[in-house]
């Protein structure tokens, strides 16, 4: 089988070192594998992506020499794709028309019981209305879609992380699939995706480990193949939280504009994985220097010297 790994940001912001890094250790972890590495656009959040971000993130990735091998793929065009993955999930009953809103939801879940990056777990209000009532609500709501996730630990390995497990039904609960705007979520916007692409390996920041066992529901109920996945820690600033997209002083764009050589860019990215020391290095030294075993398992601090001083 093709090794087929990809970069999909969102353009909804610049880009930072952190992403950098996440799409160097993509590309590096394809091209050693002697496969390809593919470019999505993830921009379902219409309100929130510009095309200067778009611009900026395409110019960065060529700036670094993180190509691509497949024309991009953009999500804002996949909506038919989404459309017919829903009404796939649609026969076979595994989604249901969710009419509550936040407040309703924040009001009847349980905190703290499961609380997960899409809040409060779900309590399943609307998993069981007859026909007449979802008639009756869609008269003044439009519904959004959820996904009816099965009870149990969904186990996977991690490439980097090693065994993991969550009990999707337990913590998140019935999650959306397409949100009330008409919008593909990106739970199921990504595995329709990766999927449609023949992607093997998803190599993409530990934000998204807790999100893998939902995905992994939905790979299971649409029978589609499941990659392997990697999930890489995030790179942090100094005061120990994740990186932020607004963060200017690690956004490439920024250190693309000051004339900074992409080669200085490559040596902090290396240095952040294992792969050097931080001085200046060319992407095909780093090609020669990968090995898929110095992947790093552990969080690394962005100091904004390294950079003022560069
Ligand atoms: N679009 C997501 C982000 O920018 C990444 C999605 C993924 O890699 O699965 O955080």
């Amino acid at each position: 089988m093709t090794f087929r790994g990809r970069f999909a940001p969102s353009p909804t912001g610049r880009l930072h070192l952190g992403n950098a890094r996440s799409a160097l250790l993509g590309w590096l972890q394809a091209r050693a594998a002697g496969g390809q590495f593919l470019l999505r656009v993830e921009d379902l959040d219409r309100a929130r992506c510009r095309p200067q971000f778009l611009d900026d993130l395409m110019r960065d990735l060529e700036w670094l020499g993180l190509t691509w091998d497949e024309p991009p793929l953009f999500q804002s065009a996949r909506d038919d794709v989404y459309r017919d993955a829903l009404e796939r999930l649609a026969r076979l009953d595994r989604v249901y028309p969710c009419f509550c809103t936040r407040a309703e939801i924040a009001r009847a879940a349980s905190a703290p019981h499961g609380l997960s990056d899409e809040g409060p777990r779900y309590p399943g209000t609307c998993a069981h209305l007859s026909a007449a009532e979802i008639t009756e609500r869609s008269l003044t709501r439009t519904p959004a879609y959820r996904f009816r996730s099965l009870p149990g630990e969904v186990r996977f390995v991690d490439g980097l992380q090693g065994p993991s497990s969550q009990d999707v039904a337990a913590v998140v609960g019935d999650f959306v699939v397409r949100r009330n705007d008409g919008v593909a979520s990106y739970q199921l916007a990504v595995v329709v995706d990766d999927a449609a692409s023949g992607i093997t390996h998803v190599l993409r920041g530990d934000d998204l480990l807790s999100s893998t066992p939902r995905q992994l529901q939905l790979y299971a109920a649409l029978e589609l193949p499941a990659p392997e996945f990697f999930h890489v820690p995030l790179v942090l600033g100094e005061d120990g939280k994740r990186l932020a997209k607004r963060e200017g002083a690690f956004a490439l764009a920024e250190l693309r504009e000051r004339g900074l050589p992409a080669e200085r860019v490559l040596g902090l990215l290396a240095a952040w994985s294992g792969l050097g020391d931080g001085s200046p290095v060319a992407l095909e030294e780093l090609v020669r220097r990968f090995r898929p075993e110095v992947l790093p398992r552990a969080p690394v601090v962005a100091r904004e010297q390294t950079l003022v001083t560069a």
